[in-house]
């Protein structure tokens, strides 16, 4: 009896422990880089700051309403692969030889589901072709044209030109590849839903000028991608090579779930620690179950965002940046 007591305690304890403190949150990138000014210049900083309010808006529709987190980080993902001042969809960045390659991967922290893309040339959406590898096939990732073929197999959107993806901007580098330009704006997604599950999406045109075939890290499940319910989920952008070496978004949840440090202290170590002493640049999102969030970067700047209703209260609390601040939004 004085077991059985004791144990319904603990337990207590265990529920207490582990209960969700925000009801719902959504934390959004939209890729990390140099920004040099950005913030400064008031028209530009206004369009991202607008993007990644719609970003949340669109996130918040669906998590309010009971929508589960794959949704959520699709709808949120297809948004941004639509908006051309990103690095994903149209506006993705190119290979050295002016092609577009995309990746993209989702993953689900209740079953640790996933699926990913890389290094596809004719899906609009390469989100959705990741959710498709994870839900339809036993694969976790399809590359180059098994990927493409398997979407326009799923009647996924397709597109019959490349260079779809394309915008004056990055016809512009693709004349210009010799000179050395830049772009930053890989997208994320990482969301708590009301029924306690945690799922994490990113997707990306790579690294300019990177050598056709070339994968980052944000197909790669662990590296750029990773969801847990007893960790977090996370989603990462920067200099894939070492998001890879230091296998990121696995190696933060992992800290959170199997060390119980806090997540901002644990992305912490990683992007100013591990990264910094290789001088490895970007940053991440994540969410834990109780729905404390964190958003490092080393780099200049990176697109965030974050929106969360607390338990009990009616208003959804929001914020964006670009730079070191953070713009609470009405
Ligand atoms: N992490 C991406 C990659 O290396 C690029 C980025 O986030 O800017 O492919």
């Amino acid at each position: 009896m004085k077991r059985l007591f004791i144990g319904l305690i603990v337990a207590l304890i265990g529920v207490q422990l582990y209960a969700q403190e925000r009801e719902y949150v959504i934390v959004v990138h939209g890729g990390a880089g140099a920004m040099k000014g950005l913030e400064n210049n008031k028209a530009k900083a206004a369009e991202y700051y607008a993007a990644l309010d719609s970003a949340l808006t669109i996130g918040d529709a669906i998590l309010s309403r009971g929508g589960e987190g794959p949704e959520a980080v699709m709808a949120v993902i297809n948004y941004f692969e639509g908006n051309p001042l990103f690095n994903a969809g149209v506006g993705a960045t190119c290979t050295i030889d002016g092609t577009f390659e995309l990746d993209a991967s989702i993953m689900e922290g209740k079953d640790l589901s996933a699926g990913a893309v890389a290094g596809v040339k004719y899906v609009k959406h390469p989100i959705n072709a990741a959710y498709a590898v994870k839900t339809k096939t036993e694969h976790v990732m399809l590359a180059g044209e098994g990927a493409d073929l398997f979407a326009k197999e799923q009647g996924l959107e397709t597109v019959t030109d490349n260079q779809y993806f394309a915008t004056p901007k990055t016809m512009k580098w693709i004349e210009e590849l010799k000179k050395e330009s830049k772009k930053n704006g890989t997208v994320g997604c990482v969301v708590l839903d009301k029924q306690g599950n945690l799922t994490a999406g990113t997707s990306t045109g790579g690294r300019f000028k990177k050598q056709w075939g070339r994968v980052g890290d944000s197909p790669v499940i662990g590296a750029g991608t990773y969801a847990d319910n007893e960790g977090c989920a996370v989603s990462c952008t920067g200099h894939g090579e070492y998001f890879i070496r230091h296998v990121v978004a696995y190696n933060l949840s992992t800290r959170v779930k199997m060390l119980n440090q806090p997540i901002e202290k644990a992305a912490d170590e990683i992007i100013f620690g591990e990264l910094n002493a290789e001088a490895g640049n970007g940053g991440l999102i994540a969410v834990d179950r109780k729905g404390n969030i964190a958003m490092p970067f080393n780099s200049g700047g990176m697109h965030r965002g974050y929106l969360y209703k607390e338990k009990g209260k009616d208003k959804v609390v929001k914020a964006v940046g670009i730079g070191q601040t953070m713009k609470v939004l009405p």
